[in-house]
């Protein structure tokens, strides 16, 4: 069986290809030995109790920026405190040492120390690190969480952000996100032709395939932009952050999506400046790291169940993306992923380990999740 083709296998064959991938003598052995967050490497062991380590830290929000920028600065605090006070991170948000989108570079050339961000900003440098970020129909949070620690994923991204002199760990998961805000409503896929619509990344890149026109502007530029009809939609993330800009009064159709499933946050250091820590430190970080991860996951949960209430208060109206627009879209990923594979060798072999993993967690997400969700 081709590898790329599970979009459209059918659930039958791909239960039976994970249960034959599921044989004892196929399986991948976890090696925790190799496990990045069990590595002890004890080199550094002790922390020098009379110097305080201070590590500078940039992000791509604004200070204070719900979920995403408040959860680093508790992970900052966290580490703090965990420390004894003897390692800091300081942060600094968007455009305060360096423009949100510089963050990559700064760090990789040593300007700053670490960042918080999306690896899917970086698809310049490698279209590979988009993947990182999930992928259209792709993993659900829990998957993509699965697939980064156990699944070879962590391993991946390391290996690939080496070369760029970065050492990157799981910083939050934004959970499926919506389909986006439209002016007015789809009802086939002839509805969205020709519409200009803010989606970045591979998103983006699949729904240009669909016939839409995809329209890059500053988060500050969409709610204008919307309104005038200078685009027809958006998507930003999913309720919480969505209510925030205030999308539902210019575009009042609000469609559920597929497009970012489970998209995740990274925190990222200077590779230089990891392995001149501590292990002690190394430690604290990789704990407070894991801490920001699930806590962030779990707040956009939250929040979202609150905002969704809230915006269905306002009149909001949900919907979902009638069948064909779905049919189109899983079309014209394979195109896409066809595209990008054979240009780079780094996004074929990252997009392969995604789709083994997919092939194997959808059988058990469908029998499990799946299930329960529909019965409850
Ligand atoms: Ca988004």
């Amino acid at each position: 069986m081709n590898r790329r083709d599970f979009l459209t296998t059918a659930s039958a064959t791909s239960a039976a290809l994970a249960l034959n991938a599921c044989n004892e003598s196929d399986r991948k052995a976890i090696d925790y030995s190799k496990h990045p967050q069990k590595k002890t490497d004890k080199k550094n062991v002790y922390i020098n109790k009379n110097k305080k380590t201070l590590i500078k830290l940039a992000t791509s929000w604004p200070a204070h920026f719900p979920i995403m920028g408040t959860g680093v600065e508790k992970f900052a605090q966290r580490v703090k405190d965990v420390s004894g006070g003897s390692l800091e991170i300081k942060i600094y948000p968007k455009n305060t040492l360096v423009p949100a989108l510089a963050v990559f570079d700064a760090c990789s050339s040593g300007q700053i120390d670490a960042f918080h961000s999306g690896p899917y900003y970086w698809k310049g440098k490698n279209s590979a690190f988009s993947l990182y970020s999930g992928i259209p129909f792709g993993f659900t949070a829990e998957e993509i969480n699965s697939w980064m620690t156990f699944g070879g994923g962590l391993e991946l991204w390391r290996e690939q952000y080496a070369k760029y002199n970065l050492h990157p760990f799981l910083g939050g998961n934004t959970n499926i996100q919506m389909g986006g805000w439209f002016r007015k409503p789809i009802n086939s896929l002839a509805d969205m032709q020709g519409l200009k619509m803010r989606i970045p990344g591979l998103g983006g890149e699949v729904f240009a395939k669909m016939g839409v026109n995809p329209v890059l502007l500053p988060a500050g530029e969409i709610y204008t932009s919307l309104e005038r009809g200078v685009i027809d939609a958006t998507e930003w993330v999913g309720p919480a952050l969505d209510i925030k800009m205030g999308f539902y009064k210019v575009a009042p159709y609000y469609y559920s999506g597929w497009h970012e499933p489970g998209s995740i946050l990274e925190l990222t250091f200077s590779k230089h400046i990891w392995k001149k820590m501590s292990f002690e430190h190394q430690s604290i970080i990789e704990v407070c790291a894991s801490e920001m991860n699930a806590n962030m996951t779990s707040e956009f949960h939250h929040e979202n169940i609150y905002a969704l209430s809230k915006l269905q208060g306002l009149g909001v109206k949900l919907h979902n993306f009638p069948a064909d627009v779905n049919i189109a879209g899983k079309k014209a990923l394979k195109e896409v992923v066809s595209e990008l594979s054979s240009k780079n060798e780094d996004f074929e072999k990252v997009y392969e380990s995604i789709n083994d993993y997919l092939q194997l967690s959808r059988a058990w997400s469908d029998v499990s999740l799946r299930n329960f969700l529909n019965e409850r």
